[in-house]
Protein backbone atom coordinates (compact mmCIF):
# COMPACT_ATOMS: atom_id res chain seq x y z
CA UNK A 1 0.00 0.00 0.00
CA UNK A 2 1.31 3.31 -1.13
CA UNK A 3 1.75 5.85 1.80
CA UNK A 4 0.28 9.48 1.88
CA UNK A 5 2.20 12.87 2.67
CA UNK A 6 1.72 14.02 6.12
CA UNK A 7 1.02 17.16 5.15
CA UNK A 8 -0.73 17.16 1.99
CA UNK A 9 -1.73 13.91 1.50
CA UNK A 10 -0.91 13.09 -1.92
CA UNK A 11 0.28 9.09 -2.64
CA UNK A 12 4.21 8.74 -2.06
CA UNK A 13 5.60 7.69 -5.18
CA UNK A 14 9.67 8.24 -4.74
CA UNK A 15 12.09 7.53 -2.17
CA UNK A 16 14.80 9.39 -1.19
CA UNK A 17 16.82 6.94 0.87
CA UNK A 18 16.94 3.34 2.24
CA UNK A 19 18.67 2.66 4.75
CA UNK A 20 17.38 -1.13 5.50
CA UNK A 21 16.35 -1.92 8.76
CA UNK A 22 18.32 -0.39 11.92
CA UNK A 23 17.28 -0.83 15.72
CA UNK A 24 16.08 2.90 17.36
CA UNK A 25 19.39 5.26 17.59
CA UNK A 26 18.96 5.99 21.06
CA UNK A 27 17.93 2.49 21.98
CA UNK A 28 21.43 2.26 23.95
CA UNK A 29 21.62 -1.57 25.62
CA UNK A 30 22.88 -3.14 28.77
CA UNK A 31 25.00 -6.39 28.87
CA UNK A 32 21.83 -8.22 29.65
CA UNK A 33 19.91 -7.07 27.41
CA UNK A 34 22.95 -8.31 25.30
CA UNK A 35 20.95 -11.52 25.11
CA UNK A 36 17.78 -10.24 24.09
CA UNK A 37 16.42 -9.77 21.00
CA UNK A 38 16.88 -6.39 19.33
CA UNK A 39 14.01 -4.60 17.80
CA UNK A 40 14.46 -3.28 13.86
CA UNK A 41 12.96 -1.22 12.30
CA UNK A 42 12.84 -0.15 8.35
CA UNK A 43 14.22 3.23 7.93
CA UNK A 44 13.34 4.85 4.30
CA UNK A 45 12.71 8.30 3.72
CA UNK A 46 10.26 9.24 1.12
CA UNK A 47 10.01 12.71 -0.74
CA UNK A 48 6.85 14.34 -1.88
CA UNK A 49 6.70 15.73 -5.16
CA UNK A 50 3.30 17.66 -4.18
CA UNK A 51 4.73 19.65 -1.68
CA UNK A 52 7.86 18.45 -1.46
CA UNK A 53 8.08 17.30 2.43
CA UNK A 54 10.64 14.75 2.95
CA UNK A 55 9.59 11.97 5.23
CA UNK A 56 10.55 8.73 6.87
CA UNK A 57 8.27 5.89 5.62
CA UNK A 58 5.20 4.22 7.88
CA UNK A 59 5.72 1.28 9.84
CA UNK A 60 4.33 -0.85 12.24
CA UNK A 61 4.67 -0.37 16.28
CA UNK A 62 6.50 3.19 15.82
CA UNK A 63 4.71 3.70 19.08
CA UNK A 64 7.11 1.43 20.78
CA UNK A 65 9.76 3.18 19.48
CA UNK A 66 9.97 5.64 22.11
CA UNK A 67 9.52 3.41 25.08
CA UNK A 68 13.06 3.71 26.39
CA UNK A 69 13.94 4.69 29.43
CA UNK A 70 17.13 7.16 27.38
CA UNK A 71 16.20 10.95 27.20
CA UNK A 72 18.81 13.76 25.84
CA UNK A 73 19.76 16.49 28.12
CA UNK A 74 20.01 19.16 26.44
CA UNK A 75 22.01 21.50 29.35
CA UNK A 76 25.07 18.93 28.97
CA UNK A 77 26.17 20.79 26.12
CA UNK A 78 28.21 23.86 26.85
CA UNK A 79 27.71 25.31 23.23
CA UNK A 80 24.09 24.68 23.31
CA UNK A 81 23.43 26.47 26.40
CA UNK A 82 25.17 29.70 24.74
CA UNK A 83 23.19 29.43 21.68
CA UNK A 84 19.99 29.62 23.90
CA UNK A 85 21.11 32.32 25.74
CA UNK A 86 22.08 34.79 22.72
CA UNK A 87 18.95 33.49 21.32
CA UNK A 88 16.86 34.86 24.34
CA UNK A 89 19.00 37.89 24.68
CA UNK A 90 18.32 38.56 21.29
CA UNK A 91 14.08 38.15 21.44
CA UNK A 92 13.80 39.98 24.17
CA UNK A 93 14.90 43.18 22.58
CA UNK A 94 13.62 42.15 19.60
CA UNK A 95 9.82 41.69 20.42
CA UNK A 96 10.51 43.84 23.49
CA UNK A 97 9.39 40.93 25.95
CA UNK A 98 9.13 42.03 29.53
CA UNK A 99 6.94 40.98 32.84
CA UNK A 100 4.02 41.06 31.36
CA UNK A 101 4.67 39.09 28.37
CA UNK A 102 4.11 35.12 28.21
CA UNK A 103 6.63 32.58 26.23
CA UNK A 104 6.00 29.37 25.77
CA UNK A 105 8.79 26.64 24.75
CA UNK A 106 7.36 23.24 23.22
CA UNK A 107 10.02 20.22 23.80
CA UNK A 108 11.78 22.34 26.60
CA UNK A 109 13.84 19.59 27.63
CA UNK A 110 16.02 20.24 30.87
CA UNK A 111 14.98 24.04 30.57
CA UNK A 112 18.54 24.89 28.77
CA UNK A 113 16.35 27.79 27.33
CA UNK A 114 13.78 28.96 29.57
CA UNK A 115 16.14 29.18 32.73
CA UNK A 116 17.00 32.26 30.56
CA UNK A 117 13.32 33.63 30.82
CA UNK A 118 12.85 32.77 34.21
CA UNK A 119 16.51 35.03 34.92
CA UNK A 120 14.57 37.76 33.04
CA UNK A 121 11.69 37.53 34.84
CA UNK A 122 9.55 36.95 31.64
CA UNK A 123 6.70 34.92 32.91
CA UNK A 124 6.64 31.44 30.91
CA UNK A 125 5.89 28.14 30.33
CA UNK A 126 7.45 24.91 29.04
CA UNK A 127 5.75 22.10 27.70
CA UNK A 128 7.48 18.68 27.63
CA UNK A 129 6.78 15.36 27.79
CA UNK A 130 9.84 13.54 28.89
CA UNK A 131 9.40 13.22 33.02
CA UNK A 132 13.26 12.94 33.66
CA UNK A 133 13.98 16.59 31.44
CA UNK A 134 11.11 18.32 32.85
CA UNK A 135 11.76 17.39 36.67
CA UNK A 136 14.81 18.89 36.09
CA UNK A 137 13.31 21.74 34.09
CA UNK A 138 10.71 22.40 37.53
CA UNK A 139 13.64 22.13 39.74
CA UNK A 140 14.78 25.14 38.31
CA UNK A 141 12.25 26.99 38.89
CA UNK A 142 10.19 26.36 35.18
CA UNK A 143 6.55 25.91 35.22
CA UNK A 144 6.65 22.63 32.69
CA UNK A 145 3.68 21.33 32.11
CA UNK A 146 4.06 17.24 30.76
CA UNK A 147 2.20 16.66 27.72
CA UNK A 148 3.04 16.14 24.02
CA UNK A 149 2.01 20.20 22.17
CA UNK A 150 -0.79 19.79 19.36
CA UNK A 151 -4.36 21.31 18.51
CA UNK A 152 -6.06 19.52 21.36
CA UNK A 153 -3.35 21.02 23.94
CA UNK A 154 -3.25 24.12 22.47
CA UNK A 155 -6.87 24.73 22.83
CA UNK A 156 -7.27 23.38 26.20
CA UNK A 157 -4.09 26.45 27.32
CA UNK A 158 -5.87 29.42 25.63
CA UNK A 159 -9.22 28.36 27.00
CA UNK A 160 -7.58 28.28 30.79
CA UNK A 161 -5.17 30.91 30.41
CA UNK A 162 -3.39 33.62 27.81
CA UNK A 163 -1.98 32.95 24.56
CA UNK A 164 1.69 33.26 23.87
CA UNK A 165 3.76 36.44 22.73
CA UNK A 166 6.04 33.95 21.93
CA UNK A 167 6.47 30.34 21.36
CA UNK A 168 9.67 28.45 21.23
CA UNK A 169 10.47 25.40 19.11
CA UNK A 170 13.61 24.20 18.98
CA UNK A 171 14.41 20.43 17.50
CA UNK A 172 10.64 19.72 17.65
CA UNK A 173 9.14 20.54 14.45
CA UNK A 174 11.20 17.33 12.51
CA UNK A 175 10.13 15.03 15.64
CA UNK A 176 6.40 15.43 15.24
CA UNK A 177 4.64 12.32 13.21
CA UNK A 178 1.24 14.85 12.84
CA UNK A 179 3.35 18.03 11.39
CA UNK A 180 -0.03 19.39 10.54
CA UNK A 181 -1.72 18.86 13.77
CA UNK A 182 1.25 20.50 15.27
CA UNK A 183 1.13 23.49 13.29
CA UNK A 184 -2.14 24.31 14.02
CA UNK A 185 -1.69 24.38 17.84
CA UNK A 186 0.85 26.77 17.25
CA UNK A 187 -1.35 28.81 15.55
CA UNK A 188 -4.28 28.26 18.25
CA UNK A 189 -1.86 29.29 21.01
CA UNK A 190 0.09 32.84 19.39
CA UNK A 191 -1.91 35.43 20.34
CA UNK A 192 -2.71 38.63 17.64
CA UNK A 193 0.75 40.32 16.87
CA UNK A 194 2.67 36.90 18.62
CA UNK A 195 5.80 35.33 16.92
CA UNK A 196 7.08 31.99 16.70
CA UNK A 197 10.63 30.65 16.34
CA UNK A 198 11.79 27.24 15.30
CA UNK A 199 14.72 25.70 14.67
CA UNK A 200 15.41 22.55 12.51
CA UNK A 201 18.27 20.92 10.61
CA UNK A 202 17.93 22.34 7.17
CA UNK A 203 17.16 20.08 4.65
CA UNK A 204 19.71 22.05 1.50
CA UNK A 205 22.66 21.21 4.21
CA UNK A 206 21.75 17.42 4.59
CA UNK A 207 22.03 17.11 0.72
CA UNK A 208 24.79 19.04 -0.14
CA UNK A 209 27.13 17.38 2.33
CA UNK A 210 25.63 13.99 2.40
CA UNK A 211 24.54 14.09 5.93
CA UNK A 212 22.66 10.94 5.85
CA UNK A 213 23.64 9.81 9.24
CA UNK A 214 21.18 13.04 10.52
CA UNK A 215 18.26 10.12 9.27
CA UNK A 216 16.62 8.39 12.58
CA UNK A 217 13.53 6.79 13.13
CA UNK A 218 12.91 9.56 15.27
CA UNK A 219 13.07 12.42 12.78
CA UNK A 220 9.90 12.32 11.03
CA UNK A 221 10.22 14.59 8.77
CA UNK A 222 13.89 16.41 6.68
CA UNK A 223 12.87 20.15 6.24
CA UNK A 224 13.48 22.67 4.05
CA UNK A 225 12.10 26.08 4.20
CA UNK A 226 9.70 25.87 0.85
CA UNK A 227 7.90 22.75 2.48
CA UNK A 228 7.55 24.57 6.19
CA UNK A 229 6.03 27.56 4.85
CA UNK A 230 3.49 25.49 3.08
CA UNK A 231 2.79 23.85 5.91
CA UNK A 232 2.47 26.79 8.15
CA UNK A 233 0.52 28.68 5.35
CA UNK A 234 -1.94 25.66 5.44
CA UNK A 235 -2.12 26.36 9.20
CA UNK A 236 -2.99 30.41 9.07
CA UNK A 237 0.70 31.64 9.74
CA UNK A 238 3.49 33.41 7.66
CA UNK A 239 7.50 33.40 8.10
CA UNK A 240 8.38 36.69 7.72
CA UNK A 241 12.20 36.21 8.64
CA UNK A 242 14.81 33.04 8.73
CA UNK A 243 18.09 33.11 9.97
CA UNK A 244 20.95 30.76 8.89
CA UNK A 245 22.64 28.65 11.73
CA UNK A 246 25.77 26.20 12.17
CA UNK A 247 23.64 24.33 15.11
CA UNK A 248 23.48 20.24 14.34
CA UNK A 249 25.49 20.72 10.69
CA UNK A 250 23.50 23.75 9.56
CA UNK A 251 19.71 24.42 10.98
CA UNK A 252 17.29 27.41 9.82
CA UNK A 253 15.48 29.48 12.30
CA UNK A 254 12.16 30.37 10.95
CA UNK A 255 10.00 33.44 12.49
CA UNK A 256 6.41 33.00 11.70
CA UNK A 257 3.48 34.85 12.85
CA UNK A 258 -0.36 34.94 12.35
CA UNK A 259 -0.77 35.62 8.33
CA UNK A 260 -2.83 38.19 8.85
CA UNK A 261 -0.37 40.02 10.32
CA UNK A 262 0.82 43.14 9.58
CA UNK A 263 4.67 42.94 9.77
CA UNK A 264 6.67 42.97 6.68
CA UNK A 265 8.40 39.62 5.55
CA UNK A 266 12.19 40.13 5.15
CA UNK A 267 14.14 39.80 2.10
CA UNK A 268 15.44 36.91 3.83
CA UNK A 269 13.12 34.61 2.94
CA UNK A 270 13.01 35.11 -0.46
CA UNK A 271 16.76 34.22 -0.74
CA UNK A 272 16.76 31.45 0.75
CA UNK A 273 13.53 30.10 -0.65
CA UNK A 274 16.06 31.07 -4.03
CA UNK A 275 18.82 28.74 -2.67
CA UNK A 276 16.93 25.79 -2.06
CA UNK A 277 15.71 26.58 -5.85
CA UNK A 278 19.05 26.79 -7.13
CA UNK A 279 20.27 23.31 -5.09
CA UNK A 280 17.02 21.46 -6.75
CA UNK A 281 15.11 21.00 -3.88
CA UNK A 282 12.04 21.10 -6.33
CA UNK A 283 13.19 18.88 -8.75
CA UNK A 284 13.33 14.57 -7.84
CA UNK A 285 16.57 14.47 -9.52
CA UNK A 286 17.98 15.93 -6.70
CA UNK A 287 16.26 12.95 -4.56
CA UNK A 288 17.39 10.30 -6.86
CA UNK A 289 20.84 10.42 -6.70
CA UNK A 290 21.17 10.81 -2.56
CA UNK A 291 21.09 6.82 -2.20
CA UNK A 292 24.50 6.78 -4.09
CA UNK A 293 26.29 9.65 -2.36
CA UNK A 294 25.11 7.99 1.15
CA UNK A 295 26.65 4.40 -0.39
CA UNK A 296 30.01 5.95 -1.30
CA UNK A 297 30.08 7.30 1.82
CA UNK A 298 29.00 4.05 3.70
CA UNK A 299 31.93 2.51 1.17
CA UNK A 300 34.75 4.57 1.89
CA UNK A 301 34.61 4.18 5.72
CA UNK A 302 34.42 0.72 5.64
CA UNK A 303 37.38 -0.10 3.24
CA UNK A 304 39.16 3.24 5.55
CA UNK A 305 38.42 0.65 8.44
CA UNK A 306 39.71 -2.43 6.77
CA UNK A 307 42.71 -1.21 5.93
CA UNK A 308 43.66 -0.16 9.28
CA UNK A 309 43.02 -3.52 11.07
CA UNK A 310 45.39 -4.76 8.13
CA UNK A 311 48.23 -2.44 9.02
CA UNK A 312 47.28 -3.46 12.77
CA UNK A 313 46.38 0.36 13.81
CA UNK A 314 43.96 0.60 16.80
CA UNK A 315 40.96 2.76 15.57
CA UNK A 316 38.24 4.03 18.14
CA UNK A 317 35.62 6.15 17.83
CA UNK A 318 34.35 9.03 19.97
CA UNK A 319 30.86 10.25 20.85
CA UNK A 320 27.93 7.67 20.76
CA UNK A 321 25.61 10.10 18.92
CA UNK A 322 22.08 9.28 17.33
CA UNK A 323 24.00 10.01 13.93
CA UNK A 324 27.09 7.98 14.73
CA UNK A 325 24.69 4.74 15.19
CA UNK A 326 22.98 5.46 11.66
CA UNK A 327 26.36 5.24 9.72
CA UNK A 328 27.72 1.97 11.80
CA UNK A 329 24.71 0.55 11.32
CA UNK A 330 23.99 1.27 7.73
CA UNK A 331 28.06 -0.18 6.97
CA UNK A 332 27.70 -2.85 9.58
CA UNK A 333 30.35 -2.17 11.91
CA UNK A 334 30.93 -4.17 14.71
CA UNK A 335 33.65 -4.08 17.57
CA UNK A 336 36.22 -6.76 15.37
CA UNK A 337 36.40 -2.86 13.31
CA UNK A 338 35.81 -0.62 15.91
CA UNK A 339 36.33 -2.38 19.38
CA UNK A 340 34.54 0.65 21.43
CA UNK A 341 33.04 3.88 21.69
CA UNK A 342 33.90 6.93 24.20
CA UNK A 343 31.91 9.40 25.32
CA UNK A 344 31.80 11.88 28.21
CA UNK A 345 28.22 11.31 29.01
CA UNK A 346 28.11 8.88 32.50
CA UNK A 347 24.30 7.98 31.40
CA UNK A 348 25.91 5.82 28.33
CA UNK A 349 29.20 4.43 29.89
CA UNK A 350 28.79 0.83 30.56
CA UNK A 351 26.53 0.46 27.85
CA UNK A 352 26.34 -0.86 24.47
CA UNK A 353 25.67 0.66 20.96
CA UNK A 354 22.41 -0.35 19.14
CA UNK A 355 22.57 -3.00 16.44
CA UNK A 356 26.39 -2.22 16.50
CA UNK A 357 26.70 -3.56 19.86
CA UNK A 358 30.17 -1.07 20.34
CA UNK A 359 30.86 -0.86 24.38
CA UNK A 360 30.66 2.58 25.30
CA UNK A 361 33.24 3.60 27.78
CA UNK A 362 34.93 7.10 29.62
CA UNK A 363 36.73 8.95 27.47
CA UNK A 364 39.67 8.83 29.96
CA UNK A 365 40.70 5.24 28.32
CA UNK A 366 42.30 7.31 25.79
CA UNK A 367 45.39 8.15 28.02
CA UNK A 368 46.30 4.99 28.39
CA UNK A 369 45.17 3.18 24.84
CA UNK A 370 47.23 6.31 23.02
CA UNK A 371 45.10 5.04 20.26
CA UNK A 372 46.65 5.20 16.25
CA UNK A 373 43.23 6.76 15.10
CA UNK A 374 39.96 8.45 16.48
CA UNK A 375 36.72 8.14 14.11
CA UNK A 376 35.14 11.16 15.20
CA UNK A 377 31.50 10.13 14.95
CA UNK A 378 29.31 13.58 15.95
CA UNK A 379 31.16 15.62 13.17
CA UNK A 380 29.35 18.82 14.01
CA UNK A 381 31.43 19.12 17.22
CA UNK A 382 35.00 17.44 15.74
CA UNK A 383 36.63 21.36 17.04
CA UNK A 384 35.47 20.14 20.37
CA UNK A 385 35.97 16.67 20.72
CA UNK A 386 39.70 17.58 19.02
CA UNK A 387 40.33 20.28 21.78
CA UNK A 388 39.65 17.91 24.58
CA UNK A 389 41.96 15.20 22.86
CA UNK A 390 44.26 17.69 22.01
CA UNK A 391 47.05 15.39 24.05
CA UNK A 392 46.46 12.65 21.64
CA UNK A 393 47.37 14.44 18.87
CA UNK A 394 51.12 14.86 20.46
CA UNK A 395 51.53 11.30 21.01
CA UNK A 396 50.75 11.07 17.02
CA UNK A 397 47.06 9.97 16.82
CA UNK A 398 44.64 10.87 13.90
CA UNK A 399 41.79 12.34 14.03
CA UNK A 400 39.17 11.24 10.98
CA UNK A 401 35.60 11.81 10.33
CA UNK A 402 33.18 9.92 7.90
CA UNK A 403 30.86 12.24 6.10
CA UNK A 404 30.37 14.24 4.01
CA UNK A 405 33.50 12.19 2.45
CA UNK A 406 36.59 10.14 4.97
CA UNK A 407 38.62 12.92 5.94
CA UNK A 408 42.24 12.63 8.32
CA UNK A 409 41.92 16.08 10.24
ZN1 LIG B 1 2.99 16.41 0.33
Amino acid sequence: MLMKCRHCAHPLHHNFIDLGFAPPSNAYLTKEQLHQPEKYFPLRVKVCEHCWLVQTEDYAAADTLFDQHYAYFSSISKGWLAHAQSYCDEVEKKLSLDHESFVVEVASNDGYLLRNMVAKSIPCLGIEPTESTAGVARSLGIPVLSAFFGEALAQKLTREGPQADLIIGNNVLAHVPDINDFCRGLATLLKPGGAITLEFPHLLELISLGQFDTIYHEHFSYLSLRAVSTILASAGLKVWNVDCLSTHGGSLRVWACHANDHRAVSANVAHMLEREALAGLGSLATYATFQQRADNIKNELLSYLLEQKRQGRTVVAYGAAAKGNTLLNYAGVKPDLLPYVCDAAPSKQGKYLPGSHIPIVAPDVLADVLPDVVLILPWNIKAEVMQQLSFLREVGTSFVTAVPMLEVL
